[in-house]
């Protein structure tokens, strides 16, 4: 590949500086969108053009897998345009399709593919994978290359199972949620069982450790690491095998990690060991051909539970870099331009963070137009809300041919509130994706639930009986289940007919025969309800008789816990249809049948090249950026969440997580809040968020009745214009004889636009609005 280097021309000076930078330590430290993650690939590129370093000496790390893929992309189209260049003599985007792709794959496989960019958690696995064998821990327990990772369900019943089977211990007293935290945080801080037990000044905690100790047990007689030890052991292994780190270390010469603040201590050690070969004397270093190069941003520290440190990142300069004050330093690069966001957007999201304490002011100045004004929405209630968004993004999309669905993009502060917008983006038939996470219906925990509705509903699916018949775990093996299926083969018949006679399952089930038939009576049971009672009703009962939600509570994580939002929200959604329907059919079958409920093939599997909206926690937003934001529930209690409202550090986490999401949108952001939310079951009153009220109001707009024309680069329009009354979907309007209607679509543009308006009386119409002179209503 040759060296043409034409790419430094993007930068600005700081951003060259970092990305010229070849060997020792530096960090770069900026607020959002400054071009961190630019400086971070750009420099990779540099790296390997200019320093002629091999795609496979470097390890970069980011935070989600999504964003690994991001980055190798842009890394993938800076190669690919270069070699546009000095192939072809056009830029990449002149060349036509097929030497397009020709190009990109060249790059893919002489560069993108021996890199290893990725997560810590995939590419410390990865490491592993080669030398675990070499590893022994303080009892020498030993793991071979084939390992599992266990995910959390499993290490929760590995634990239970050690805490009330080998131990015999009171599990009110020895919660195996809590001993599973003791132990996940034992493991983050970098502590063996043995350490960990002498660290223990009382009983409780000795016998946790001697849960922990037994735990490791069990995890390598399975072979199987739990997440934790996806970093733990490459640490410990490299702390007791000189050979095996100076390995990783020749290899690795150049490690570079985006996202930085939000490392935890075990990462940071993981890092260190790289790259200082474990050498504690800093004076004793050799840079040669080698470097550690982060980037981050305290303000957008957000993984605190997690133990994520963002003062790490302000210990950089002391731990690696050259300690000298900021206009001395040559370990330290600030970047003070924001290239993302139009300068409204940027101003309310700096004014934002202001209002924390703990942090070091920095500078960050617009580059960009201010844009329009930020828009703020009170919506009556969650349906009212996710109709607004999607109302906005159908009118937006409709009214601009140059956006498509993959610009935008609706933030929400947890992930249950994704169902009402999923609803509705299914119900217009709008592609849509969830980023990091899975679309609702795709949850486990929802398809658990609706296994059991359907297995009440239809006894004759044998899928969902089998989902669920030991879900929660309820002592009824591999072999009972096959056993009566079998019979129901033979017979000819259907599971339930075998699940649902006494005698036949205890001849077949032997000693689990009564878990059998409990697991029976409670299905029949929901049987007997379906005609009387309504479905959610019957969810409501299913969920608690089978134990499915004491289960997750008893697993305390966090993870469990937003799984119990989830089948919350499955209820809120089966409420909604039996509201939406009053008078019409609001039977559990009616429910089950609901469109949304079916997967369908023409929105699921968006065709290639189709876009999508992305629906995202805002944690999974992290690193990214799209021309339209819609952050959403910004009410107290939900966003800042209710843990936070009483603990100052957790409200400043709540507020990066903000000042995030916020950061976001390039050109537009929404903001919305409803008056009223049902959150668990409960319809309750919602106060607008504080944070909210910390926006400089003058960027603020609640009134949006005309929805100007959306241009995605220079906004400045020449010429004479007439002014249109431009119109939005969702709009109230009145008309002179058929009253008062909605409008429900538009069709074509300016002056040749017409309405389709839903009469409350009169059903739908097609209008032209500038002879019928609508009137707009409040
Ligand atoms: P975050 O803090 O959200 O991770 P970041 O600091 O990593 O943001 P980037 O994602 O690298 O920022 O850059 C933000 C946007 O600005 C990107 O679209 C990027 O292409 C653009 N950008 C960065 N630097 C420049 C520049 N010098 N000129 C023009 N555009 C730039
Ligand atoms: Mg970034």
């Amino acid at each position: 590949m040759t060296t043409n280097i034409d790419f430094l021309s993007h930068l600005n000076p700081s951003q060259r500086q970092a990305v010229e930078h070849y060997c020792g330590p530096l960090l770069v430290v900026a607020g959002a969108g400054s071009g961190k993650t630019r400086a971070l690939t750009y420099r990779i590129a540099n790296l390997i053009l200019k320093h002629r370093v091999n795609p496979e000496n470097i390890l970069a790390v980011t935070f989600t897998n999504k964003a690994a893929r991001e980055m190798k992309d842009r890394i993938q189209r800076i190669f690919a345009e270069n070699l546009a260049i000095n192939q072809h003599g056009k830029k990449f985007d002149l060349l036509p399709e097929y030497e397009q792709t020709q190009l990109k794959s060249k790059v893919y496989r002489t560069i993108i593919k021996d890199m290893w960019c990725g997560t810590f958690h995939s590419l410390f696995s990865r490491i592993l994978r080669w030398d675990i064998e070499k590893y022994q821990d303080e009892k020498r327990r030993t793991w071979n290359k084939n390992f599992s990772i266990f995910d959390e369900s499993d290490v929760q019943s590995l634990i239970k199972e050690i805490v009330t089977k080998d131990l015999n211990l009171d599990n009110k007293k020895f919660e195996p949620k809590s001993v599973r935290y003791a132990i996940s945080n034992a493991k983050n801080q970098g502590f063996s069982p043995q350490e960990f037990e002498r660290e223990q000044p009382n009983y409780r905690g000795r016998v946790i450790a001697d849960v922990y100790n037994r735990y490791q047990d069990r995890l390598s007689q399975n072979n199987a690491l739990d997440f934790d030890d996806l970093i733990l052991v490459p640490t410990r292994l490299f702390q007791q095998n000189e050979q095996v780190l100076a390995y990783w270390h020749r290899k690795f010469c150049h490690v570079l990690v985006d996202e930085y603040q939000d490392t935890n201590r075990t990462q940071y050690d993981l890092i260190q060991l790289l790259v200082t070969n474990g050498e504690e004397r800093k004076h004793e270093w050799n840079w040669e051909n080698r470097s550690v190069f982060v980037v981050g941003d305290a303000d957008q520290s957000i993984y605190s539970f997690r133990m994520a440190d963002f003062t790490i990142l302000l210990e950089f300069q002391e731990n690696f870099g050259d300690g000298l004050p900021d206009d001395d330093t040559r370990s330290m690069v600030k970047l003070e331009e924001n290239y993302r966001s139009c300068e409204n957007i940027l101003q309310a999201a700096n004014e934002l963070i202001e209002n924390n304490t703990q942090r070091i002011d920095k500078i960050l100045k617009a580059t960009r137009d201010p844009g329009e004004k930020i828009y703020c929405h009170q919506a009556d209630d969650e349906i009212a809300e996710a109709a607004f968004v999607i109302n906005q993004i159908r009118t937006l999309e409709h009214q601009n041919p140059e956006l498509n669905w993959g610009d935008f993009a609706i933030l929400y502060r947890t992930n249950a509130q994704s169902r009402p917008f999923e609803e509705l983006l299914f119900k217009y038939q709008i592609p849509y994706t969830v980023v990091g996470g899975m679309k609702f219906y795709d949850r486990k925990e929802i398809k658990d639930a609706l296994a059991y509705l359907r297995a009440i509903s239809n006894p004759a699916d044998t899928v969902s009986l089998l989902r669920v018949i030991n879900t929660p775990r309820r002592g009824i093996g591999k072999a009972t289940i096959d056993a009566l299926v079998n019979a129901s083969q033979q017979l000819s018949t259907t599971l339930w007919e075998i699940l649902s006679d006494e005698t036949s399952v205890h001849t077949l089930a032997g000693r689990s025969a009564k878990a059998v038939n409990n697991f029976a009576a409670m299905i029949k049971k929901g049987q007997e309800q379906i005609t009387k009672v309504p479905g959610s009703e019957i969810l409501q009962g299913i969920l608690e008789d089978s134990g499915y939600i004491e289960d997750l509570q008893n697993q305390g994580t966090d993870e469990a816990d937003n799984r119990i939002s989830n089948v919350n929200e499955l209820y809120n959604a089966i409420l909604q249809f039996q509201e939406e329907n009053e008078g019409e059919d609001i039977s559990l079958q009616a429910f089950l049948q609901n469109a949304a409920l079916s997967p369908n093939p023409d929105v699921d599997n968006s065709k290639e090249g189709q876009t999508a909206v992305s629906l995202m926690t805002l944690h999974a937003s992290k690193g990214l950026e799209f021309p339209i934001v819609f952050l959403v529930g910004l009410e107290q209690g939900l966003f800042p969440g209710n843990r936070s409202l009483d603990d100052p550090s957790a409200l400043e986490e709540e507020r990066r997580l903000c000042y995030v999401g916020i950061t976001r949108a390039q050109e537009r952001l929404f903001l919305s809040h409803a008056r009223e939310r049902r959150l668990y079951a409960y319809r309750e009153r919602a106060m607008r968020s504080q944070f909210l009220d910390e926006l400089p109001e003058e960027l603020l707009t609640t009134r949006n009745k005309v929805s100007r024309s959306f241009t995605k680069t220079a906004p400045a329009k020449t010429g004479q214009q007439e002014t249109i009354e431009s119109w939005q979907v969702g709009e109230k309007v009145l008309h002179k004889s058929f009253g008062l209607g909605e409008i429900t679509h538009i069709f074509g543009e300016g002056n040749k636009v017409t309405v389709a308006i839903k009469f409350a009386s009169l059903g739908q119409k097609i209008i032209d609005p500038r002879v019928a002179k609508l009137q707009r209503v409040e």
